[in-house]
């Protein structure tokens, strides 16, 4: 049996634009709160803190808080993590050789499927193998 790797090209653009939104998203809050994070005692705490605190307005008039971003750009990381995993397909190709049976001796012997008509290795004669199943 042989194992061929095979991806999807567009799901693996897809699933690297989800990461790179979410590295803005993240980038985005530590923009945001980078002031008042790059002066505190306990940087992340007060990251943590300030994402709960701080708005963050795309659109003016429409303002949501920090923490939302977060998520939205998480869920935008577990998107693209899932989908890259998705985009990756084992297929099992079967193995080159099958085990062959001849008609006149019954004597079996392995060999490549896809020629037809062959001598048998046991009583030379020209023959259609017929492929034995396990
Ligand atoms: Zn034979």
């Amino acid at each position: 049996m042989k194992r061929i790797l095979r991806r999807q090209k567009s799901a693996y653009a897809l699933s690297l634009i989800f990461c790179l939104l979410w590295l803005a998203t993240l980038f985005m809050t530590l923009w945001k709160t980078w002031p008042e994070v790059s002066s505190a005692e306990n940087p992340f705490s007060t990251y943590l803190a300030l994402l709960w605190e701080e708005n963050f307005g795309f659109i003016p008039g429409l303002e949501f808080k920090l923490v939302y971003l977060t998520i939205v750009g998480d869920a935008m990381l577990i998107s693209g993590v899932v989908i890259w995993l998705l985009s990756r397909q084992w297929f099992y190709l079967p193995g080159k050789t099958v085990l062959l049976e001849c008609p006149f001796c019954k004597k079996r012997w392995r060999s490549n499927p896809d020629k037809g008509l062959v001598h048998c290795p046991h009583c030379r004669q020209l023959v259609h193998p017929r492929m034995v199943h396990k």
